[in-house]
């Protein structure tokens, strides 16, 4: 999970986006709510390291939370982010998987306005049901990406500081757009374009398996005390980062680079040992 709860006190709202989940840990939010496993197969870090051929996103929206898209300032598409940090963690695969990641609205589905001002995690895995096209299978993995209005219920109440969760044992991501607009200084700048696919990296982070989720680690560096995440600041599954200095290098090196892959070098040594 990512949120912004430090977002308010800071003058660089950017912050957010190495907020890795402040003070939960996205993979047992809803542990208890529908052991949602058993009804995901397919949803396993042995088969996305080892023999998955594809990997296919259903992108879902809400009118009023679409995803960004479009270039980000050095030209390349907002959605190729995502696409270059899968590429990177599947890159000790033995045969390279492919990849269908849309980078455009028209690729993406519009569903109805759901009039909900909280989401908890049963009614995430209630829309995915009502909306998903295709099921997974052994061979192609399936992940189903939702930008939602409201906010997340984490079961007791609203948090409006989470900006998307990935729900363990699950291929669902849901995105709180709301959340994600409030970040940047101007809603046009890029800004929030970089927090909502940063934080796309890092729940398909968790639903990938790490950090310790599935995936077993080289050497230790999980935050334990913060669940699934880095103890590098320097990783999209840090837990927290902040101060100006650090951020103001972050967004420098997106504007700066290329280069847009978010995983630290245990996060990327942990993927070279699960694969084949
Ligand atoms: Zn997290």
């Amino acid at each position: 999970m990512l949120n912004n709860r430090n977002l308010m006190r800071v003058a660089v709202p950017l912050l957010c986006l190495m907020t890795a989940l402040a003070f939960q840990n996205c993979s047992k939010t809803q542990e208890d709510a529908a052991n949602p496993a058993q009804q995901f197969p397919f949803s396993s870090s042995n088969l996305y390291f080892k023999t998955t051929q594809k990997f296919t996103f259903e992108v879902y929206y809400e009118p009023g939370a679409e995803p960004y898209v479009g270039t980000t300032p050095k030209g390349a598409q907002y959605w190729d982010i995502l696409k270059d940090n899968m590429v990177s963690i599947f890159q000790f695969r033995s045969t390279a998987p492919t990849y269908s990641i849309p980078t455009m609205l028209a690729d993406m589905s519009s569903i109805p306005t759901q009039n909900k001002t909280d989401w908890t995690t049963t009614d995430i895995l209630s829309l995915n049901a009502n909306y998903k096209k295709s099921n997974p299978s052994d061979t192609e993995a399936r992940f189903y990406i939702y930008f939602l209005k409201g906010y997340f219920n984490n079961g007791t109440q609203q948090d409006q500081s989470v900006i998307g969760v990935s729900l363990s044992g699950t291929p669902i991501i849901a995105i709180f757009k709301q959340v994600v607009q409030s970040t940047g200084s101007s809603p046009t700048g890029p800004v929030p374009r970089f927090v909502e696919q940063s934080t796309l990296v890092h729940e398909m982070g968790h639903a990938l398996g790490f950090v310790n989720n599935g995936v077993a680690m080289v050497k230790n560096y999980q935050d334990t005390a913060h669940g699934s995440h880095s103890l590098d600041p320097n990783c999209v599954m840090y837990w927290q980062n902040e101060g100006a200095a650090s951020l103001s290098a972050f967004i420098q090196k997106y504007l700066s680079t290329t280069s847009v892959v978010m995983w630290g070098p245990d996060v990327l040594n942990d993927a070279k040992a699960a694969s084949q």
